[in-house]
């Protein structure tokens, strides 16, 4: 077996029997995840891909897709636009705060509910279905296949969404959300609805760490300083109210979901993605943060490194 392989099952070989945090149970459909999932990928710069433990399995995208139409949005309407209707600023707050910025209504960062509903809201279309499909094929080109919805997953998100359907009129009402409140709401259900393996994410990761071209088809999804503002962000911003915790830690950009997906992404070198349920009290997967916890740690990937 190969080394990296080898690496990758020693750390799901040790954290595979940890049994804290707790499964996401406020969209009914999520409720329904086997706890014991938990799957390990990573893909080089080269296109190789290696996995440890369950990682076809698949899930809802969940968060992990905010991220990625954050980058489409920055290249439908230009990074002065975006920031001009989204900040950049973590909030400390939880995924669900309504963190608006009083007086204008503009959400603090694009990884929180808020800003990410306020970045669905401003991919160009004519309309919510050509706005859906556009997410979808961004989000495809991220993982280099075709991806679909989860219906159920999108069934049951639409049904208890009212905090979010709240959040979109509240920035309707401040004018910041430049869409009917509505259909962006259930645009954003869909997009969380998009199933996706931990292998995808992977692949998804790698790409924002090779600068926007995918290393297993080699197209370029989104242009390269997109993607420097996009890893910015998930470094400040991206694992909800542990960011800080997470960046001192690890040390790497990365976004969470609360499917129990992860990804991080190790510039120029590869992209990982980690797929365990049970949720620590931040929203983010125990077994996910502990993984890459050790692989930063054995193999020295925090951004801040010296040589
Ligand atoms: N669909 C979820 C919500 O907006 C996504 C939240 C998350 O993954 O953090 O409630």
């Amino acid at each position: 077996m190969d080394p990296v392989t080898d690496s990758l099952n020693e750390v799901h070989r040790r954290l595979r029997g940890l049994r804290d945090g707790k499964v996401a149970d406020y969209i009914p459909q999520l409720a329904t995840a086997d706890p014991d999932d938990f799957g390990i990928a990573l893909v080089s710069m080269a296109g190789h891909t290696y996995r440890a433990g369950r990682t076809d399995r698949p899930f809802s995208i969940q968060s992990v897709s905010k991220p990625f139409v954050y980058a489409l949005a920055l290249g439908d309407l230009g990074p002065e636009e975006v920031l001009r209707r989204v900040d950049v600023e973590p909030s400390g707050n939880p995924f669900n705060a309504i963190s608006l910025e009083p007086g204008t209504g503009r959400p603090a960062n694009p990884m929180i509910n808020a800003g990410a509903i306020a970045t669905t809201a401003m991919v160009r279309a004519d309309g919510p279905a050509e706005r859906f499909r556009r997410i979808l094929d961004c989000l495809s080109a991220f993982a280099g296949r075709v991806l679909d919805v989860d219906e159920e997953v999108y069934a049951s998100e639409a049904a208890t969404g009212d905090r979010n359907r709240a959040l979109a009129y509240l920035m309707h009402s401040a004018g910041s959300l430049g869409a009917d409140p509505e259909e962006t709401a259930d645009t954003y259900f869909r997009q969380c609805s998009v199933r996706v393996t931990a292998v995808d994410l992977a692949v998804m990761a790698a790409t924002l760490a090779n600068g926007g071209r995918n290393p297993v088809t080699g197209v370029q999804v989104v242009p390269e300083p997109h993607v420097v503002r996009t890893l910015s962000v998930m470094a400040t911003c991206g694992m909800y109210d542990g960011a800080g915790a997470w960046l001192l830690n690890v040390g790497l950009p990365a976004k969470s979901g609360v499917s129990g997906g992860l990804i991080a992404a190790s510039p120029a070198r590869f992209g990982v993605a980690v797929h365990s349920p049970p949720l620590d009290g931040a929203g983010n997967p125990v077994r996910a943060v502990a993984a890459l916890g050790m692989m930063s740690e054995r193999f020295g990937l925090h951004i801040m490194h010296g040589p």
